[in-house]
């Protein structure tokens, strides 16, 4: 694997990151349904066999969050999955351009929302802390322009792994769990360029305050509810064990109606639908916090407007797996559906997309970007691996059209006037939001 230098901290440098193979969640897969080849008995198999056999049928919702963060045993907590060597690759896992391009946005949405003189930026699944390093080497180049602004980095994750990767990576240290057991945050440093950083469990426990919030590929695993409408009305899909064949599982749909049925539109024509009540939770959180002190959210995910049925796949060393096999070792995702996401916002904030990330990224100036990083190098293997990044992140085929970029912003943001802005002052008009409509260069 050609792993890409980087020049020292503060400089912007190379954009690729690492050989690009393999897989990417946004690919598809029908659920359930193949051979079982292999199907070790996993602790997490052992573990919902007996919680089905003492309780019944288990919810998919509840059988993703069990398998995905049960605090002993889950996939995302013990083990980064990320990565040539993990189960699939991320875009800013794939090229610094990413990370480098969302920087840019933030540093223009807090200068078109006024330059308040200190934010938070808040990540939810943070990964590798790969993207934030990308974002916070766009914020030390930009010294000149922040150099008043007081920033904090909060970050929320539910991995200790992947916390303990996010800490060497920002901080360049091991951090210590915190001992204040009464304190939400587990974890606390200072990143290398000097801005204080804490981490959380839990969105709520972040301070509220003027801040910019950012989640790439963190909806796909929040844990879905699935339905399928039949001639008695809509039932919920769950997770038994199988009659037939030991130590294995199966779908099956539940008799009568459940609870989570209250998720699905009265006027849905879906015969198959995914709900995901995590994600409402947390947009109606973010939609309260940015209507009540300002800042945005930015959320990139694989997803659609409301328009797609069985998205439930799960992803184990790059290839796709099916969902109910070995479950423990293998990630499990479903698209986002952000026309759920835009209603969740209840109209307390403005949201802007979904966009392509083709059209958020060739907005935000990759093309210049990319240009500037080719002419600067001669080495081939490095424009090589720049060229790839670009393909991989833009081409429609690949990630360019999957994936999604999605907007929550204060109304007054959109419709002109800040908060700073006095009562007596004129109100001009908004500036565009950078990414969510073409660049006009000036
Ligand atoms: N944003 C990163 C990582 C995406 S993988 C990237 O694009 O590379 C999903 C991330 O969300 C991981 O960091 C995982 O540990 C975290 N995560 C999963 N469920 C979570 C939850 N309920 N709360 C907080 N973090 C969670």
């Amino acid at each position: 694997m050609s792993v890409l230098w980087r020049s020292g901290a503060g400089r912007l440098c190379a954009a690729a990151r690492s050989a690009i193979p393999c897989i990417w969640r946004g690919n598809y897969f029908s659920s359930g349904n193949e051979p079982a080849e292999h199907n070790p008995v996993t602790p997490m198999l052992r573990h919902l066999m007996y919680k089905i056999k003492s309780t019944g049928p288990i919810t998919v919702a509840e059988y993703m969050k069990e398998v995905l963060t049960n605090p002993a045993k889950g996939y995302y907590v013990y083990r980064d999955m990320l990565g040539e060597k993990g189960d699939f690759i991320t875009s800013p896992e794939i090229s610094q351009i990413f990370g480098e391009l969302l920087g840019i946005w933030f540093v223009s949405e807090w200068m078109a929302a006024g330059k308040n003189t200190a934010f938070q930026l808040v990540e939810l699944g943070p990964g590798r802390g790969s993207l934030m390093e990308d974002i916070l080497r766009v914020f030390s180049q930009l010294g000149s322009v922040l150099k008043n602004c007081d920033i904090s980095i909060h970050l929320v994750e539910v991995s200790q792994k992947l916390s303990e990767t996010q800490a060497l990576t920002l901080t360049e240290e091991k951090i210590p769990l915190e001992r204040d057991a009464g304190s939400p945050v587990y974890m606390k440093g200072v990143t290398k360029s000097g801005i204080p950083i804490s981490w959380y469990q839990d969105l709520q426990d972040v301070p509220k305050g003027y801040s910019f919030y950012l989640a790439h590929e963190f909806f796909d695993v929040l844990p879905v509810h699935k339905f399928q409408k039949t001639p008695q009305g809509w039932r919920e899909v769950l997770v038994d064990i199988d009659p037939q064949v030991s130590d294995k599982l199966r779908f099956v749909l539940a008799p009568c109606a459940t609870p989570a049925e209250a998720f699905i539109q009265h006027e849905e024509t879906r015969d198959h639908v995914e709900v995901c009540p995590e994600a409402g939770v947390i947009i109606q959180e973010l939609s309260q916090r940015i209507e009540l002190t300002g800042g945005a959210a930015l959320i990139a995910d694989y997803g659609h407007d409301g328009t797609k049925t069985d998205t439930f796949r799960g992803f184990c060393g790059h290839k796709l797996h099916d969902v109910l096999l070995a479950p423990g070792t293998a990630d499990l995702t479903a698209d986002v559906d952000f026309s759920y996401l835009r209603r969740m916002a209840q109209g307390k904030v403005a949201s802007l997309g979904p966009v392509t990330q083709q059209t958020f990224l060739r907005n935000m100036g990759i093309d210049v970007r990319l240009k500037i990083l080719l002419d600067k190098s001669d080495e081939p293997s490095v424009r090589q691996q720049l060229l790839q990044g670009y393909t991989m992140l833009m081409n429609p085929e690949k990630m360019g059209e999957r994936f999604h970029f999605f907007a929550l912003l204060p109304h007054q943001r959109l419709h002109g006037g800040s908060r700073q802005l006095k009562s007596c002052q004129s109100k001009p008009s908004a500036a565009p939001v950078a990414g969510f409509g073409e660049l006009a260069w000036r």
